[in-house]
């Protein structure tokens, strides 16, 4: 008899409960009782989710009141010690203030997990930290759970997986300096588990998925076979990619299971399988927590027949990775129509997938029938629909060949003809798309979507915003403009409502981090661009100047990258479908006098793959979408890029490979350190290497900016450099944005006067 899982479950709440509770408590409209009494009820509701329909066992463990590493910080006792918390005794004020700072400390950092769109507080290491034990928040869980009825399994972030994830801030040569801290740490609490009834501990390495050092690896069998030797039985948990080239590391540790992600390693399990100990439990991830589509139950099932034979009950079955990454349920959807309803599912509709998986294996055909002809008629309908298969798009991808991505002239040629054009002064000034959003400008944009002011009377007010941003931009005296961007919600979202193949939730709601949900769009089809997107916008506001105005649009790797995207097609032919649909609205502005046209990439680097033998291909099938997107216009057209956040040192070959005429990259937190590999050689086309930091309301004095750019100057050849900002202004107000640039503009004068 199989047993069914899954690694997680979204904790936000299918309406976003958590980041209610945790916003009212922050505003201080609430106290700590209400927020736990949330807390409490969306787990209740969580684990009889689960329970319901029809898992084994309910996990417990993946809740977090703000994010899972922080809690598995506030457990173990290693907060960071500046703060001046007492571990044991940290308040859910306190464990917030670890999260977001205060007046006195600067919160702690926090990046992305893994490939995913969700970030997690980085663990600060220090020789001094401790592991002793900290708030027993997991504890009151597991007896929540328990007094429920509920079997269950406990999650728990690894601790070399823990240990990677964070960062040395004092006194530590090397982070696995800690382990014999943190091993014991561990000991500590897998007994302590043991002591509250836990039989089943989920233990998750999903660092086994990166380019692991020698060291690393050869730390996993030191501190499996110390944290075995306590009671609860330890499920090792890989995900986010495979594992195979560590098939006998695994099979070797003293764990009484493993789990393999098996959509995204799903050639990876014949490695496993081969001689899988007779006393080990094998669990595979064939659900796909990264993405929500109905799954191809009978294609799943073909492949688990004979490993349940082999198997038995040592065979788990459950999701990929926790389903924190989806949405929470589908039912709640009013969105969207029907058909497509029927091709997806949400966390809450993958139970069920996996749960109808093992009862088909334990011979229940009868109970699975159900959810196998969804998945038939899902998937016979994908293949069929005329809303995905569109031919008028498979033709011109057929038709698609590398001189489309191809300028007509090299740069350097192309640099002339448009200085020549354009005859723009030394160190051009310009910004990077966005002014601020007022709370006027969201407003109107959300009363037009509820239909409360009409087409003609919102494109009024926006032009009436046009209007304003270029009078700005006259006054500061600024070289190359841009109209502001206030008809956008969302860079990714203004394209895809206008885009064939493109879907928007509702209510699909995903962490992103702490309280910020996002709410990405789902490319379920062939992407077609039914008429201009951004034609008008950007004519009106080039019409109001001489300056050359930037006509302003999203590349094709982000607007994949903060997507769902369909399973059924490679990433890479989407990517060129996105391309084909922005080189026409490249081509369209161009036709109507915008000379200059960015299209932006900030998602171009946390597109690559985890492991770096995958970043060849995705590197050239997305250098390949942005030049096919750029390239259909004349050398005098100035194609922009924009980048930020982003270290490009080692990609930069391939950056420089896009051949953007200019772009403009985030430095200036790094004090222009970001430039170093940027040399002439290096990189041959214009950049605009950010002056200063917009994520922050402060105002850069104008010798700050000198020393930037001198420090720019001797790494980029004069006649290649541009000033501008770090990224877009949208979350300032005017008041700052407009002194910043004042500053920055006169940085560029004082330059100007040398040359
Ligand atoms: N053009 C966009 C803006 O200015 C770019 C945003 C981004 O890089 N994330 O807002
Ligand atoms: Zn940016």
């Amino acid at each position: 008899m199989a047993i069914a899982h899954v690694l997680g479950f979204p904790r936000i709440g299918a309406q976003r409960e958590l980041k209610f509770a945790q916003e009212a408590f922050w505003a201080g409209e609430s106290d700590e009782t209400a927020l736990r009494a949330t807390g409490a009820t969306l787990r209740e509701r969580h684990w009889q989710t689960q329970a319901d329909a029809g898992l084994d066992l309910v996990t417990v463990g993946d809740f977090a009141w703000y994010d899972q590493v922080l809690n598995t910080l506030a457990l173990l006792g290693a907060i960071p010690a500046r703060f001046g918390f007492d571990p044991q005794q940290l308040s859910l004020a306190d464990y917030f203030t670890l999260a977001r700072g205060s007046k006195q400390h600067f919160a702690m950092e926090m990046t992305k997990w893994f490939d995913t769109n969700y970030h997690y507080l980085v663990p600060e290491w220090s020789a001094d930290v401790k592991f002793d034990g900290g708030v027993n928040w997991l504890f009151d869980e597991v007896s929540e759970a328990q007094a429920l009825g509920h079997f269950t399994k406990v999650a728990l972030i690894g601790p070399l997986t823990l240990l990677y994830l964070g960062k040395i801030k004092s006194d530590l040569s090397h982070k696995l300096d800690l382990l014999p801290k943190i091993v014991v740490g561990y000991q500590q609490l897998l007994q302590r588990l043991h002591w509250a009834g836990v039989t089943t501990v989920q233990i998750d390495e999903p660092i086994l998925s990166l380019d692991l050092a020698a060291e690393w690896l050869a730390a996993f069998t030191p501190t499996y076979t110390a944290l075995s030797k306590q009671a609860p039985a330890l499920l090792l948990t890989t995900y986010f990619g495979e594992v195979c080239e560590h098939a006998a590391l695994l099979r070797s540790l003293p764990v009484q299971g493993v789990h393999l992600d098996c959509v995204r390693g799903a050639e990876q399990v014949g490695a496993f399988t081969k001689d899988w100990p007779k006393d080990k439990i094998l669990s595979l991830g064939v659900i796909d927590g990264r993405n929500l589509w109905r799954a191809d139950l009978d294609g799943i099932l073909g492949k688990l027949k004979l490993l349940h034979e082999q198997l038995d009950d040592r065979l788990w079955i459950g999701s990929s990775c926790s389903l924190l990454h989806v949405p929470v349920d589908l039912s709640n959807e009013n969105k969207l129509d029907d058909e497509l309803k029927s091709w997806l599912a949400f966390a809450t509709q993958k139970l069920s997938e996996i749960v109808a998986l093992k009862q088909a294996l334990n011979g229940n055909f009868s109970e699975a029938e159900a959810q196998f002809i969804a998945s038939r008629a899902a998937q016979a309908s994908r293949r069929n629909s005329a809303r995905i298969h569109n031919p008028l798009v498979q033709r011109r991808l057929a038709a698609v060949s590398d001189a489309d991505g191809q300028r007509i002239s090299n740069f350097p040629e192309r640099i002339s003809k448009q200085q020549a054009k354009w005859k723009l002064p030394a160190f051009p000034t310009t910004t990077i798309g966005s002014f601020p959003q007022t709370a006027e400008i969201r407003q109107t944009r959300a009363a037009y979507k509820r239909g409360e002011i009409g087409h003609l009377a919102y494109l009024e007010q926006m032009r009436d915003e046009i209007r304003f941003v270029v009078q700005k931009q006259e006054e500061l005296g600024l070289d190359v403009f841009v109209h502001g961007e206030p008809e956008r919600n969302d860079m990714v979202e203004y394209f895809g409502e206008q885009l064939w193949g493109y879907a928007f939730t509702a209510n699909g709601w995903v962490q992103s981090y702490g309280s910020r949900c996002v709410k990405p769009p789902i490319i379920y089809g062939d992407v077609y661009r039914p008429e201009a997107m951004t034609v008008g916008w950007s004519q009106f506001a080039q019409s109001l100047t001489s300056k050359p105005m930037k006509g302003m649009l999203t590349g094709p790797v982000t607007m994949l990258q903060w997507s769902f995207v369909r399973d059924d097609q490679p990433r890479a032919t989407t990517a060129l479908q996105i391309a084909l649909v922005l080189r026409d609205e490249v081509c369209d502005l161009e036709k109507a006098g915008i000379g200059m046209i960015q299209i932006d990439e900030p998602a171009f680097r946390e597109g690559l793959p985890l492991k770096s033998r995958d970043w060849t291909s995705y590197l050239e099938s997305a250098v390949r979408a942005f030049k096919i997107s750029a390239a259909g216009v004349k050398d005098e057209t100035q194609i922009h890029t924009h980048m930020c956040y982003s270290e490009f040192n080692d990609i930069l070959p391939w950056i420089a490979a896009m051949d953007a005429d200019v772009i403009t990259i985030e430095t200036s937190r790094s004090d222009m350190e970001l430039l170093d590999g940027f040399g002439e050689f290096a990189y041959p086309n214009d950049i605009g290497p950010g002056v200063y930091d917009i994520h922050a309301p402060r105002i850069p004095q104008v010798d700050e900016m000198e020393r930037l750019l001198r420090k720019a100057r001797g790494v980029i050849p004069d006649q290649r450099l541009w000033v501008n900002p770090d990224c877009g202004l949208k979350t300032r107000g005017w008041p700052e944005t407009y002194a910043a640039l004042e500053n920055m503009v006169s940085a560029a004068w004082r330059l100007r006067e040398e040359v």
